[in-house]
């Protein structure tokens, strides 16, 4: 069975530090993109759907924040910045 996928490929910018990405509205699966739940179609008295406010649709926002690399930890996650501070002071006391 196929499935349609969206893909963000992260590339740092040039200016800025935080990105917005807004995905291709989908279907509401709560009301299977009806919007209500009546079986005869959306009228005033048909109770909306509070999943997808009656639009019969989802879209995801995806915020993405740039930071600085840690050096100590190029290749990874970010360290908090409890860890960074205990291993700068092991450093600063082993000296
Ligand atoms: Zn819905």
């Amino acid at each position: 069975m196929s499935e349609m996928t969206e893909t963000i490929t992260l590339r740092a910018p040039k200016i800025g530090i935080k990105e917005h990405h807004y995905s291709k509205p989908q279907e509401c699966p709560r009301c299977g993109g009806r919007g209500h739940f009546t079986p005869d179609g959306p009228n005033d008295e048909a109770p909306k759907c509070e999943h997808c406010a009656g639009t019969g649709k989802l879209q995801a926002i995806v915020d993405i924040a740039w930071v600085p690399a840690n050096r100590w930890h190029a290749h990874g996650a970010p360290r908090a910045d409890w860890e960074i501070n205990e291993q700068t002071r092991r450093k600063i006391t082993q000296r």
